[in-house]
């Protein structure tokens, strides 16, 4: 059975001090169960560090983003062979913060997942609708869109995963969540999209469909009781160690 999950996305919230202080309070408070998985998603820059920390921990190691390519000519990008190398497991794609302020197109989000597969990361693809594209009746389509447009021509191999995040661009950050209820019905309309393009069995054994967006301690058993949600991808409420452990807790009590 696959494991429910649980990512903590630091965004460039803490610095190499601020990362290496969480790691070290955190593997001391963190239990791991049978249940879940949890990822740690620190900046590029930490990456190295807090794989060292993490050695023989059951804890999980992401990067926030990769390049498409690689190796190469490409001043500035990160390779997910580089990745790969530091100890990552998963990397976020298409963060709906890296689709606005740089721009990533849905082509660029299809690239980056079938780099990052090569390399044996499993991807965690972001998707979700703006304010405006809810507000137009049209949530729906454009996540269906952002899942086709990612995964379109892609195969899954025996060992590959995969991971889509249905994030809502509007309640990231916002404290307010959207209800359960609702996130459980996107969740379906995803795995529907993906079981119209992989086989039934292998969305059912490799793909994880988790929610994110204003995700913390106090909802997360709720969201957690839904069938067709696998995980959480989680900004703000990751950024302490007490405060994620004790959502991790929250979560694993739901069965
Ligand atoms: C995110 O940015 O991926 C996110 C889920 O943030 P928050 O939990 O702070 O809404």
């Amino acid at each position: 059975m696959k494991k429910k999950i649980i990512i903590a996305n630091w965004k460039m919230k803490l610095m190499s001090a601020e990362s290496a202080g969480f790691v070290e309070e955190f593997v001391k408070i963190y239990k791991s169960n049978k249940k879940m998985e949890a990822v740690l998603c620190p900046t590029f820059i930490s990456l190295q560090s807090v794989a060292a920390q993490l050695k023989d921990k059951e804890i999980f190691l992401g990067a926030q983003d990769c390049f498409w390519e690689e190796d190469g000519a490409f001043t500035g990008e990160v390779s997910p062979k580089n990745l790969k190398e530091l100890g990552c497991r998963f990397v976020i794609i298409g963060h709906s913060e890296r689709r606005s302020h740089l721009l990533e197109t849905d082509e660029v989000v299809h690239n980056k997942v079938k780099a990052a597969l090569r390399q044996g990361l499993v991807p965690i693809i972001c998707v979700g609708e703006t304010f405006e594209e809810r507000q137009e009746g049209a949530k729906d389509f454009v996540v269906m869109n952002q899942v086709t447009k990612a995964i379109e021509g892609l195969e899954l191999d025996a060992e590959d995963q995969l991971i889509v995040a249905y994030e809502p661009v509007w309640v990231i950050g916002s404290g307010q969540a959207v209800a359960p209820e609702e996130a459980e019905h996107t969740h379906q309309v995803i795995r529907q999209v993906l079981i119209d393009h992989f086989e039934p069995a292998t969305v059912k054994e490799r793909v994880r469909i988790i929610y994110g967006g204003s995700v913390d301690s106090s909802n997360i058993k709720d969201f957690f009781a839904f069938q067709n949600i696998d995980g959480a991808l989680v900004g703000g409420a990751s950024l302490e160690p007490e405060t994620f452990n004790n959502l991790i807790q929250q979560a694993s009590q739901v069965n």
